[in-house]
């Protein structure tokens, strides 16, 4: 599962620059017995099958054995990922990253070898597998120097708490639509002022829970008194 998005693109490029490191593990590599299962019934019945502790445990005390490292555990139940949290993790120098299966790991791992517990939504999916690439792509694409240009990590969405701008690019006429003028001035700081307003209103518009934690300039603040002021007109 994991092969092929991160032989692709960013990631492809920051392991072959050396930047990051990447090791899969097979939890099947961590069972003793002829069949090498990785999980059992739950205790006290019910539907589906629990992920066993000891293949998880075996395999997280193998990944630390020489120095531990931050065990992150993917599981709806976990804080729901952000920007923010992409860029802490992105600090660290070494993750160990849980995927879970069927209906979840056994509690026992959780309680005493997870360290952080982390949601990529309010949704189910079959496996941590994928929240796991998520993560793992969040995070690379923070690191420094494995971007070609560090700007556009700045202004991201979400990365001061404000979504970005639109972005335009040629042809100028596409279909009858054109690029809004102010684009095509080269007057830079009108560019940049129409930006930010842009960024703002589509905050203001879309995400009004993000620009209560946004860092807001005076220039900002004022330009959000118009945006309101345009919209009660
Ligand atoms: N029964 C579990 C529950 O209600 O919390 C869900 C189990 S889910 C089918 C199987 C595995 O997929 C989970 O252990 C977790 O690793 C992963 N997973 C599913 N949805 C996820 C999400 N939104 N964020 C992170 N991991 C998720």
């Amino acid at each position: 599962m994991f092969s092929s998005p991160f032989k692709e693109s960013i990631i492809k490029r920051a392991v072959e620059r050396g930047i990051v490191k990447i090791n899969i593990y097979d939890l099947r590599d961590f069972t003793h017995d002829r069949h090498k299962i990785t999980d059992d019934y739950p205790y006290g019945g019910g539907a589906g099958m629990i992920m066993k502790p000891e293949p998880l445990a075996e395999a997280i005390e193998e990944v630390n054995r020489e120095s531990k490292s931050r065990v992150i555990l993917m599981t709806p139940q976990g804080d729901r990922l952000t920007q923010s949290r992409a860029r802490e993790l992105s600090q660290e120098n070494r993750i160990t990253i849980l995927c879970g299966r069927y209906e979840g790991i056994d509690e026992r791992i959780r309680a005493h070898f997870v360290d952080d517990e982390i949601s990529i939504g309010d949704y189910i999916l079959t496996g941590g597998e994928i929240p796991a690439m998520v993560l793992v792509d969040a995070i690379i694409r923070l690191i420094p120097d494995v971007l070609g240009d560090e700007a556009s990590v700045e202004e991201d969405s979400f990365s001061n708490n404000l979504l970005e701008y639109p972005q335009y690019t040629r042809p100028e006429n596409f279909r009858g639509f054109k690029v809004p003028e102010i684009l095509l001035s080269g007057n830079h700081e009108k560019i940049r002022r129409w930006r930010r307003r842009e960024s703002l209103k589509r905050t203001f518009d879309r995400r009004l829970d993000l620009l209560d934690k946004a860092e807001l300039t005076e220039e900002d603040k004022k330009i959000l008194e118009e945006i309101r002021a345009e919209k009660i007109k």
